[in-house]
């Protein structure tokens, strides 16, 4: 057994633990500082994020609207943006010669289109400075000491340091040293994930998409829980950009349902059920002579009104003079108050994140330093932080790591 001596170990070598140490090291170039990682792949989820080419941020450049995509952290995040948000981020990725480019929804990705672009900017800025990079190097254990933290590896070697970085993303081990030192933890679930709906509507419409739909869980309780975007039926059941950021904000509503709740569609936001049923009342007196199925006026994929019209009626072969005000209801509900019904969560292949972590209210936010045990800091997923789709998630171990980095490197020099 051999013990080493550092003034910073930061556990975990994703996103959120490189940061926090680069930024330590370029705030502080004395000090000894390595990163422990598990695996032998350094940043591996950058690897695979964004479907291989890494949605590094979002070009949200507001503190105040860029909280507003945190369904848990947004309010602490809220001064910690003001110290460094996706405009800092951009700036530290293109002074290091790494081009970005915005795309039409607001993802930041590089122009390269290759999520290595950033592992390569990250590991060798590491390198430069002169940090330890220690890969298949697991933490078993953190033990408190007099003088700082003993991290004991699986191999059983000891390293010793006065300051300490947990990055650990949503792996067990990180909560429960937390809680080891002291911390509580909001239990972990799945965030960003797809609706399981099996429904004769949607069934045979896997790939047919709407720009704009309604959606809307209704949990009879004050709280809202409505999103509006792009939606996508699969062969599963609905994804898409409103889906995903409607099971972001629900995670622990839909998880205390076994993710099973009816969820109401508005296919058509700008009309609800009065307005739209005026509008069919209009398009039955002026296209009286039209099959029903083969004729929609509004903005809609054509196999998609089909289904919707030919559940609403009586038979398929329906004119707009036949129809009666029966099927006029029928048809107005299922245009903006369809009723189906989530039966259980898929996957998002391309973003997928943790609700629950590290309690917050136990971090003080300009350091990200514990209030509860002196020289432990926190960055990225451990915490109980996760964003929507779309960089928010890297955005989140950007600024964290580097308030933490920051603190690291002037708290070495006080204690
Ligand atoms: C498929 C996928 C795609 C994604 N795409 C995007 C995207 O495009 N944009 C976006 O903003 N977000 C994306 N996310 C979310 C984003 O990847 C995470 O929010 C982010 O990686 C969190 O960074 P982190 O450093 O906190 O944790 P992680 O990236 O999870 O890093 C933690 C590291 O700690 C290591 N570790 C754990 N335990 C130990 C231990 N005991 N000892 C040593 N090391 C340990 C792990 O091996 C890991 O390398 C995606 C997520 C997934 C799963």
């Amino acid at each position: 057994m051999m013990t080493y001596d550092l003034d910073v170990i930061v556990i975990g070598g994703g996103a959120a633990g490189f940061f926090g140490a680069i930024n330590t090291a370029i705030n502080n170039t004395n000090l000894k500082i390595a990163i422990l990682e598990a695996t032998n792949q350094l940043l591996g989820k950058v690897k695979i994020s964004g479907g291989g080419r890494c949605n590094v941020t979002h070009h949200c450049l507001n503190p105040t609207d860029l909280v507003n995509n945190y369904p848990r952290g947004g309010k602490e995040l809220r001064s910690a943006f003001s110290r460094f948000q996706p405009q800092d981020t951009i700036n530290w990725f293109e002074s290091r010669g790494i081009k970005l480019k915005t795309e039409a929804d607001g993802r930041i990705f590089p122009v390269t289109d290759d999520s290595q672009t950033i592992i390569d900017c990250l590991v060798k800025t590491a390198q430069n400075l002169g940090i330890k990079i220690l890969t298949k190097t697991p933490v078993k254990n953190i033990i408190k000491s007099e003088l700082g933290f003993n991290i004991l590896l699986k191999s059983e070697d000891i390293l010793t340091a006065k300051q300490i970085l947990i990055a650990t993303g949503s792996n067990p081990l990180g909560y429960e040293w937390a809680k080891k030192l002291g911390h509580s933890i909001q239990s972990p679930i799945p965030s960003l994930f797809t609706f399981k709906i099996n429904d004769k509507r949607i069934k045979d419409l896997a790939g047919v998409s709407v720009n704009n739909a309604f959606l809307y869980i209704d949990i009879k309780q004050k709280k809202k829980l409505e999103q509006k975007g792009a939606l996508l039926i699969t062969h599963w059941g609905v994804s898409g950009p409103a889906v995903l950021k409607l099971s972001a904000w629900g995670a622990r509503i839909l998880y205390d349902n076994k993710y099973n709740l009816p969820l109401i569609i508005n296919w058509l936001p700008e009309y609800n059920l009065e307005s739209i049923k005026q509008e069919l009342f209009k398009i039955k007196d002026t296209v009286s002579k039209q099959k029903i199925i083969n004729y929609s006026q509004f903005n809609l994929p054509k196999r998609l009104w089909q289904s919707l019209a030919s559940h609403s009626l009586s038979n398929d072969d329906k004119i707009w003079a036949d129809i009666n005000k029966k099927e006029i209801d029928n048809l107005a509900i299922e245009l903006t108050r369809g009723q189906y019904f989530i039966e259980g969560k898929g996957i998002f292949k391309d973003e997928f994140v943790t609700c629950g972590g590290v309690t917050l209210k136990e971090l003080d936010f300009k350091t990200m330093m514990s209030k509860i045990c002196p020289n432990l800091y926190f960055a990225g997923e451990v915490l109980d932080i996760d964003g929507v789709t779309g960089g928010f998630n890297f955005q989140n171990a950007w600024t964290t790591g580097y308030l933490a980095g920051l603190s690291l490197a002037e708290n070495n020099r006080i204690i």
